[in-house]
């Protein structure tokens, strides 16, 4: 197999260490004889390789005991739903932050439910910025962000602080989890669907407070209430095994390399020559306020719409695939999460070098 770069936005990139191991547990896991898809979630190896999941999450990300860690299904976009769900009040005020359409997704969830007040807005900018000024509510029980922009390739530097006293950050970091440290004191809930910095599609990290649990005082639906998953550390249905497994071993990877704060440096060095170099170019140009350029999400330009087929055709000669940009943006996205070799980010800069001399 000729090895390419994918710059997917998600499912993206994983490690190949990972794979590999995920291929192998595939036919056999732990000397059973038996593949890991085969075999119950209740055998002793899957029991155990959930502890360890969860004690290998809380390590990296530095998660605090009052804080519950679950794997379960249905996407980011199910929290979209689950969050006000298990938190709003009948009536209740929750402040939103609308920084693109992940955003404007959970917002259109939350309305069903409570009474939204949207703090910022930077759709008129084609979300190409991250808002300053917040109009928050007093009361609003939380403050929900998406701390980074998939499509729009921005992400919040700073989480901010929620006006109420009371209230927390709800966040969806499904394109940035595991690349930074998280400061807890803010959040009563984090949130991230696994294809981009986890591993497969098919799980979705939750890190909630235990104090929160059931605080909306609504007949929450089983499945979607936290405290179901958390009684039944994460096996109340039968979860996404493999999904988790593969999950298992990013997080394993993650901590050789020197865990999360390692990490954010590498994908701030990567980061940093891409933006550089897209910068100093004639033809490409990043559309994103400065202070706000997502190290995950690399979105680009040109001028010349025209040329941008070719600078596709170009990069795919040389085994850079999918980087075109979200269909409601245009232009070209690279998607450098943790997985992304530092050598796939310089063999994209020196095709954006390289055609840029050829062309410009
Ligand atoms: N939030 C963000 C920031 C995303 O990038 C995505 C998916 N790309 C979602 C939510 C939706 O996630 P899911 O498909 O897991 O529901």
């Amino acid at each position: 197999m000729s090895k390419i770069y994918n710059f997917s936005a998600g499912p993206a990139v994983l490690n190949e260490g990972v794979l590999k191991a995920a291929a192998e547990a595939a036919v056999e896991f732990k000397n059973t004889g038996m593949g890991l898809m085969e075999m119950s979630h209740r055998s002793k190896q899957v029991v155990e390789m959930f502890a360890e999941s969860e004690a290998l999450v809380r390590e990296l990300l530095d998660v605090p005991e009052n804080f519950k860690v679950l794997f379960l299904q249905g996407g980011a976009s199910q929290q979209f739903l689950a969050a006000p769900l298990n938190f709003a009040k009948e009536g209740a005020t929750v402040d939103y932050a609308d920084t693109g359409s992940w955003s404007a997704k959970a917002i259109k969830e939350a309305k069903a439910l409570a009474n939204v007040n949207v703090v910022c807005s930077s759709k008129a900018d084609t979300y190409s910025n991250i808002p300053k000024d917040l109009s928050q509510s007093e009361d609003a029980t939380y403050l929900h962000i998406t701390s980074n922009n998939t499509i729009y390739g921005t992400q919040w530097k700073e989480f901010p602080t929620p006006k109420n006293p009371n209230g927390y950050l709800v966040a969806d970091m499904s394109s940035d989890i595991f690349s930074r440290p998280i400061d807890w004191s803010k959040f009563g809930l984090v949130y991230a669907g696994a294809q981009k910095n986890i591993g497969p599609s098919g799980v979705t990290l939750v890190v909630v407070r235990e104090d929160l649990f059931e605080t909306s005082e609504r007949a929450i639906p089983t499945i979607l209430n936290y405290k179901t998953h958390a009684d039944a550390e994460s096996m109340f249905h039968t979860p996404p095994v493999f999904s988790v497994y593969v999950a298992h071993q990013t997080f394993n990877w993650l901590k050789s390399l020197g865990g999360v704060k390692a990490i954010q440096a590498t994908n701030e060095r990567k980061a940093g020559k891409l933006y550089a170099a897209i910068d100093n170019s004639k033809l490409f140009k990043n559309p994103v306020a400065l202070e706000d350029r997502s190290p995950m999400n690399v979105t680009f330009i040109m001028e010349n719409a025209d040329l941008e087929p070719e600078f596709l055709a170009f990069a795919k000669d040389r085994g850079l695939v999918t980087l075109k940009g979200h269909r409601s943006v245009g232009g070209f996205r690279a998607s450098i999460y943790n997985a992304m070799p530092e050598a796939g980010v310089d063999s994209l800069i020196e095709a954006i070098q390289d055609f840029d001399s050829a062309k410009a």
